[in-house]
C-alpha cells in the first residue's frame, strides 16, 4: 500500500519540543505560564490587535464562553452559518438558546447577507431579536464582512467571528477573526497550525480578556479559600500545550504560504478540466490561508461526480472529503429555523475538499496529479 496522502495533517517546526522542555524546567505546566503568555502575544502582533488575546483548550469552548459572556439564556436566538463545522451551532445549545441556521452565497460560499437581513427582519416581526452572529469563515475564506457588519449595525446585533479555520486569512486588509466582538481560533490537529488540541478567543479590551481568563478558570472569587459567586468553566490552555503554539507560530507566515500554493497547485491540475471549479477568492478584498482547497465539480459538464473523483483517490490511499454538510440537514437541528434557498445544499452534493496540508511533498502532488488526469481523461 502506497504511503497515506492526508487530507491536512500536523506539521510541527522543530522548536515545539524546546518549548515544552522549558515549561518541564520551570515547572509551570499548567494553566499559567511563559508559553501562554508568549503564545497569546505572537497572536495579537500576527492579528495586529492590542494583546487582549485568551488561549483556551478548543475553539468550542471559545465560543461556548463567548456566548457566556454575551448573557446567552434559554430565551435567546443566536444566528449562524448553516455550511460549516458542527462546533460553530453546539455551543448556542449548550446556553440553552436557539440556532438560527443562514444559507450560504456563492462567491465565498459563507453567510449570505441577503438571507441573513431576511432573517433577522422575520425574527424581529415574530417578537425576538437575535442576540448575536456568529459568521464563520470557512476553509479559510473571508466573509463578506462589509455587508454582515453593516446589518448587524443596523439592526444592533453582536457579532462573534468563528475563524477557526481562518488563521492567516484577512478582509480588506485586516485579519479574520479581529471584526467582531470576539473572534475564534482553533488549533486542533488538523487547522493550519496546531497544538494537538487548542483553541483562543480574541478580544478587544481588558475586561473581556480578564472576564474570559476568570470563566475559563473555574472563576474563583479572590480569597484565600475557594469561593465562587458565578459558573465557571474548566477552559483555559495549558502552558505545555502552549509551547507547541509558540512553535508553530514561528512558521506559521510559510504555512500559510504553502497551503496557498497547494490552491495554485489545483488551479494549475484543473485549468484544462471542464465542470471543475477550484474554491477562489471572489476578488482582491479577499486573501485566503486556503487551509483547505476545494472544488465543485459540475456533473453534468464534467461527465463525473465528486463522489467518483473521491473514490478514485483513496484506492490510492488519498484522502479527501466531501464538503461540510449542512446543519439545516442535520438531524440533531431538523427543527430548528432556517432561512436561505439551496446554495449550501448544492455545495455539499458537489464539493470536495483535496489534500491540502502545508507537509505535502513534490512526489504527492504528482501522485494526486496523476489520479486525477488520469480519472478525467
Ligand atoms: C475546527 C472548527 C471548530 C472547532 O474547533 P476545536 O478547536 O476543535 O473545538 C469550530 N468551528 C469551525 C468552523 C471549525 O472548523
Amino acid at each position: 500500500m502506497k504511503k497515506k496522502i492526508w487530507l491536512s495533517s500536523p506539521h510541527l517546526s522543530g522548536n515545539e519540543m524546546q518549548y515544552i522542555q522549558e515549561a518541564f524546567e520551570d515547572n509551570w505546566i499548567t494553566s499559567i505560564g511563559q508559553n501562554i503568555d508568549a503564545f497569546e502575544y505572537s497572536l495579537a502582533q500576527y492579528m495586529k490587535v492590542d494583546n487582549h488575546v485568551v488561549a483556551l483548550n478548543s475553539a468550542t469552548s471559545a465560543i461556548h464562553l463567548a456566548l457566556v459572556m454575551l448573557g446567552t439564556g434559554s430565551e435567546d436566538e443566536i444566528i449562524t452559518s448553516s455550511f460549516s463545522f458542527v462546533a460553530s451551532a453546539n455551543p448556542i445549545v449548550y446556553c440553552g438558546a436557539t440556532p438560527i441556521f443562514i444559507d450560504s452565497e456563492n462567491d465565498t460560499w459563507n453567510m449570505c447577507p441577503v438571507a441573513l437581513e431576511e432573517a433577522v427582519k422575520d425574527r424581529i416581526s415574530k417578537g425576538k431579536k437575535p442576540k448575536a452572529i456568529i459568521v464563520v469563515h470557512l476553509y479559510g475564506m473571508p466573509a463578506k464582512m462589509n455587508e454582515i457588519l453593516k446589518i448587524a449595525e443596523e439592526y444592533d446585533i453582536t457579532v462573534i467571528e468563528d475563524a477557526a479555520e481562518a488563521l492567516g486569512s484577512s478582509y480588506q486588509g485586516k485579519a479574520c477573526g479581529t471584526f467582531g466582538r470576539f473572534g475564534i481560533l482553533s488549533f486542533n490537529g488538523n487547522k493550519i497550525i496546531t497544538t494537538s488540541g487548542g483553541g483562543a478567543l480574541v478580544c478587544h479590551n481588558q475586561e473581556d480578556k480578564d472576564e474570559a481568563v476568570f470563566l475559563s478558570t473555574q472563576a474563583r472569587d479572590h480569597a484565600p479559600h475557594y469561593q465562587h459567586s458565578h459558573i465557571g468553566y474548566n477552559y483555559r490552555m495549558s502552558n505545555i500545550v502552549a509551547g507547541i503554539g509558540r512553535g508553530q507560530m514561528e512558521v506559521l507566515n510559510d504555512r500559510v504560504q504553502a497551503r496557498r500554493k497547494m490552491h495554485d497547485f489545483y488551479i494549475s491540475i484543473f485549468r484544462d478540466i471542464k465542470g471543475v471549479n477550484v474554491f477562489s477568492e471572489p476578488t482582491a478584498d479577499y486573501y485566503s490561508n486556503h487551509w483547505l482547497s476545494a472544488i465543485i465539480i459540475d456533473p453534468e459538464i464534467a461527465g463525473k461526480t465528486r463522489e467518483e473523483l473521491r473514490m478514485a483517490l483513496l484506492e490510492e490511499n488519498i484522502e479527501s472529503r466531501p464538503l461540510w454538510k449542512p446543519m439545516h440537514l442535520q438531524p440533531v437541528f431538523s427543527e430548528s429555523p432556517y432561512y436561505g434557498t439551496d446554495v449550501s445544499e448544492k455545495l455539499f452534493e458537489n464539493g470536495l475538499c483535496l489534500p491540502s496540508g502545508s507537509n505535502l511533498t513534490e512526489a504527492d502532488r504528482k501522485r494526486i496529479a496523476d489520479v486525477i488526469f488520469d480519472f478525467f481523461s
